[in-house]
């Protein structure tokens, strides 16, 4: 840094002893010259001048007022009275030399000063040639006066081609509104802004945007105009192929989603319509849109509909939707869901803007669901009717099995001789018992059909227990080696169908009893009852058998399920149906010493309970 300033120092140091030494030897030549050609005092003064204020344009005043004391000291020693003195004896020439000490040092300021205003011009002038804006200054008359270094590398011309030129010839301008409408704007607010498109040299055409500012004079007249222009020409054209891309996105999104647009001027009865909407309506894009187009379309049955839609639009400035169908000549319909939202609110302007959606394939899968629906319902009634009339020969064949069993061994015991007259008796009673069964479960079913409500009556479970074990207590003796009873004590009671529960338990024990026909080793059962945890009442029937397959839990309990070659698979299904018609729950484990557990519970009584 030092380094530089001292070096800058004494390069300035040489250029002054250069100047002043040569500034010396300018005064000495041009004085013996003077002197040589005997001139007078005031040519000699003259010239001194002239070399004083050449010296004073290269450096600063100092350096000026130098040399006008060394001329002015030239003048008095050589051409002043006495010559070769410094003496001066003639009043009149002290009073030149003051004269020519004061002209040269008035004349060398205004000279420095002239020179630094020029100087400075320059360098903004050369600022103006830097900026990458394109500045042309044109006169009143629009012809241009200057045309800087960014214009010239725009538009192809040189400055010394483009000054002197009329602007909006050269340029080939084309205006966004008449050139004259233009110029008044632009002379009334002084200023204006806007989008000019000129064509360059090599012919090709540009898009600029330009601001004009106007200069005036003293008296407000316009004197000139500050025009700076950026070409924008590649701006515009991404952004025109953003436009139309966006414009090919937005039809190809109508495609896909089948939906078209309208915009509907109703004071004017001017309709615009997409190309998803000619499509919508099958027109050809030629065609100008009309309502009368559309009416044509509308299917007969919803002409009314349509119409006061219509009527209502034209009518208020509400919104609307309506949904209708269009009738095609060749006899295909579609189905339309139109929206339509007001898109101005003066009344002498009415329009709206909307979307047409073709909902034909919504609509057609609506109908199959539809469809598919009442045929599930009709296949679930039969399905019902079915599972109902399966449970109703379960349950009534049972007893009457038992009753044809009985009967068999009655007769069995008829023709002993002598009869045992004990064990008849027995089977006549048991086939009785049966009997009676079968004709309250059919009276139940009839109950059933005619929608009459189950019986809720307060029921103690350990009795259903008993009397189920009662109605099948000679299964029971066939197919076990024991039945173990562990009924627990002051049970809550319950609320039920007492016929319905015995059914369920009759069920979960045959079942057990059938589940250990094919096992080896001693066949228990056992029925338990039980509090649980919550205050229900819970019941489980626990066998010996041989245990239910991973797998078949999840189904034990669905109609028709079924592992036995005569079996129908609808026992624990109509069991599960009851228990649940209770409010309870049914549930099926195997035991970890082998056979299965069923169990169902129910909630108490609630008027028990309180
Ligand atoms: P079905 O007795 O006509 O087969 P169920 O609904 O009563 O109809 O029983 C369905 C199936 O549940 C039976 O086929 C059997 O596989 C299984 N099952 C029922 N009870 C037991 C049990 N105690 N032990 C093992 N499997 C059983």
């Amino acid at each position: 840094m030092r380094t530089t300033v001292s070096s800058h120092e004494s390069r300035s140091l040489r250029y002054l002893a250069t100047l002043w030494m040569g500034g010396c030897v300018a005064l000495g030549a041009v004085t013996v010259t003077c002197g040589l050609l005997e001139q007078e005092l005031g040519t000699a003064g003259f010239f001194l001048l002239v070399i004083v204020v050449l010296l004073s344009l290269l450096d600063s005043f100092i350096s000026s007022l130098i040399f006008s004391v060394a001329g002015a000291a030239l003048l008095g020693y050589f051409f002043m009275e006495p010559i070769n003195s410094f003496h001066i004896s003639k009043p009149g020439d002290l009073f030149s030399l003051v004269a020519f000490l004061v002209t040269s040092i008035a004349i060398t300021t205004l000279v420095r000063r002239i020179g630094r205003v020029e100087k400075t011009q320059r360098a903004q002038a050369q600022l103006l040639e830097l900026t990458h804006d394109i500045i042309i200054v044109r006169d009143k008359n629009n012809v241009i006066t200057y045309w800087n270094q960014a214009a010239e590398t725009l538009y192809g011309w040189k400055k010394e081609e483009a000054i002197g030129k009329f602007i909006d010839e050269f340029l080939c301008s084309a205006f966004p509104l008449p050139r004259d409408e233009l110029q008044q704007i632009f002379l009334r607010d002084g200023q204006w802004e806007g989008e000019l498109v000129h064509t360059r040299r090599d012919g090709t055409k540009i898009i600029v945007t330009s601001r004009w500012a106007l200069q005036r004079d003293g008296a407000g007249n316009p004197l000139a105009t500050l025009e700076t222009n950026n070409d924008i020409t590649q701006r515009k054209h991404a952004e025109e192929l953003l436009r139309k891309s966006q414009a090919q996105y937005f039809a190809e999104a109508q495609k896909l989603s089948r939906t078209g647009s309208f915009g509907w001027n109703v004071s004017s009865g001017e309709l615009l319509w997409s190309d998803e909407t000619f499509s919508i309506f099958e027109y050809d894009l030629a065609v100008a849109p009309s309502v009368e187009l559309i009416r044509q379309r509308v299917h007969p049955d919803d002409m009314p509909l349509f119409e006061e839609k219509i009527t209502k639009a034209r009518g208020f400035t509400v919104d609307f939707t309506v949904e209708h169908r269009l009738l095609f000549p060749d006899g295909r319909i579609k189905h339309l869901h139109v929206v339509g939202r007001s898109a101005s609110g003066q009344p002498d302007n009415r329009a709206f803007i909307g979307a047409v959606m073709d909902v034909t394939a919504a609509k057609q899968t609506e109908e199959r669901l539809r469809h598919a629906q009442s045929e599930l319902e009709r296949v679930s009634r039969v399905t019902a009717l079915g599972e109902l009339s399966a449970s109703i020969a379960h349950e009534v064949g049972q007893p009457l099995a038992a009753i044809v069993t009985s009967g068999e061994a009655c007769l069995r015991w008829l023709h002993r001789q002598p009869p045992n007259m004990e064990e008849i008796e027995g089977c006549v009673s048991h086939m009785t018992d049966q009997g009676n069964r079968a004709a309250e479960i059919v009276q139940r079913v009839r109950a059933l059909m005619k929608g009459a409500p189950p019986d809720r009556a307060a029921i103690a479970i350990n009795d259903v227990v008993e009397e189920a074990i009662i109605l099948i207590r000679r299964d029971i003796e066939r197919q076990s080696d024991s039945l173990t009873r562990r009924l627990a004590r002051e049970l809550p009671l319950i609320r039920g169908d007492r016929v319905q529960l015995q059914q369920v338990l009759v069920n979960l024990i045959i079942n057990g009893l059938q589940a250990m026909a094919s096992v080896d080793g001693r066949r228990e059962l056992i029925v338990q009852s039980r509090l649980d945890p919550e205050g229900n009442v819970v019941v489980a029937v626990r066998d010996s058998g041989a245990g239910i397959p991973e797998a078949n839990l999840p189904q034990l309990f669905e109609p028709f399920f079924t592992t036995r070659s005569s079996g129908m698979g609808m026992g624990l299904a109509v069991s599960s149906s009851i228990v649940e018609a209770h409010r309870g729950q049914i549930w099926a484990s195997n035991n970890p010493d082998g056979g299965a557990t069923f169990s169902f519970s129910l909630p108490p009584s609630i008027e028990e309970e309180v």
